[in-house]
């Protein structure tokens, strides 16, 4: 599922391509007559692990959160006006917020004005793909797609096989002109005789430390059970918050590795082969419409909750947020959770008919997908 900015992943597979064929080319006609021919089949399995590991981390839905539809927007909404009575301006800036208790930590849910919903723990809003992203990791340029719950096991697995091949052809390449060293007599004669080679290996040298070290950065995110997002943070950092627990690891290294690599794949929430419905019109009277204004609010039924994700309403009216904590488990958590949309902005048409659209706040990225128009009839005009 290649993002807009694409360009950079299409370098990375010509960049890794080019290697492999200099490999091909320059090393491997002597080292498979010389060392042995197992060493361009080697390379070739790991090349194909790496190209098929990329795509896969590519084309992958990285765990998308599908937006509300109207229908579900304008009923969420309704019931966040009954558990936040306080708040009078529901397109204000300040943030929204729900706190739920995950393993006995209590975690904050924010919410995002732009997919409008209330983001289910661990997830965040990627503002180049424009989603809202199940335990967004990072968005990876290289790869042209976010890293969220779907694909990270393939993008662990993709710069892995990454780090493997290079040590590979390094090492191939620098084999190839010891051997040639030792034949030629001098290093300058090898390198006369086989100068790609040289160049095979420098490139190989030079990358190998930011892919290994990304490999093992994310080997150490894995067996804490941390996304690079709650890493940066400093979410679980025990000098920062001593009294805030990780309440995704289970303890054990070993286990949380894994859960994250073998553990079941979350199907995608997306309908792919879903019809895009077009924008509701509702058309009221101008009585009706000033009625229902100025009636008082009903109050609504129960937002539906996971058994697994227990709400506590207190802590939303009275506590102060005390804590920055985004985190959550993905695995327990409902579809769109407590979704809401923002205040209507109401205007007059020059016709008379008062436009009622339910659009985001200018300083908010609009929903391009979701606009809800209310037209209200005014019989003077009529
Ligand atoms: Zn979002
Ligand atoms: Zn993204």
């Amino acid at each position: 599922m290649l993002t807009r900015q694409s360009s950079v992943f299409f370098l990375t597979t010509f960049l890794i391509v080019l290697t492999f064929t200099l490999y091909c080319v320059f090393d491997v006609p002597y080292l498979a007559t010389k060392v042995s021919p197992a060493l361009p089949v080697v390379a070739s399995i790991l090349f194909a692990l790496v190209i098929s590991s990329l795509l896969k981390t590519t084309l992958t839905d990285p765990g998308i959160i599908p937006r509300p539809s109207n229908r579900e927007a304008i009923e969420y909404d309704r019931q966040a006006q009954t558990l936040e009575p306080e708040s009078g301006n529901r397109n204000a800036n300040t943030p929204r917020q729900k706190v739920v208790n995950i393993n006995g930590q209590a975690v904050k849910l924010k919410f995002c004005f732009t997919c409008r919903l209330y983001r289910p723990p661990r997830s965040s809003h990627c503002s180049i793909c424009d989603n809202c992203v199940l335990n967004f990791d990072h968005h990876c340029p290289w790869v042209g797609n976010c890293i969220g719950l779907r694909n990270y096991r393939y993008f662990y697995f993709f710069i892995t096989t990454v780090a493997i091949l290079d040590i590979f052809i390094g090492v191939c390449s620098a084999l190839h002109l010891g051997l040639l060293t030792t034949e030629k007599g001098t290093f300058i004669e090898a390198l006369k005789h086989t100068p790609v080679s040289a160049a095979i290996f420098l490139i190989t040298f030079f990358s190998i430390w930011s892919v290994a070290g990304l490999s093992g950065f994310h080997t150490y995110l894995i067996a804490t059970s941390q996304t690079t997002n709650e890493d940066i943070k400093g979410t679980f950092n025990s000098k920062l918050r001593p009294h805030v627990k990780n309440p995704y690891s289970t303890g054990n290294c070993c286990k949380n590795i894994w859960r994250a690599l073998c553990g079941p794949e979350m199907p995608s929430l997306l309908d792919r082969r879903g019809v895009i419905q077009s924008d509701i019109m509702v058309s009221v009277d101008a009585e009706t419409f000033s009625r229902l204004s100025t009636q008082p609010k009903s109050p609504s039924p129960e937002p539906p909750e996971d058994p697994r994700m227990s709400l506590d309403r207190e802590q939303i009216s009275t506590d102060p947020p005390d804590e920055d904590i985004e985190v959550g488990d993905t695995e327990c958590l409902p579809r769109n959770p407590f979704p809401a949309i923002p205040t209507p902005h109401c205007g007059t048409d020059s016709n008379g008919v008062k436009s009622h659209n339910y659009q985001e706040n200018d300083d908010i990225e609009a929903n391009r997908n979701t606009t809800i128009s209310m037209q209200v009839i005014d019989p003077n005009t009529t």
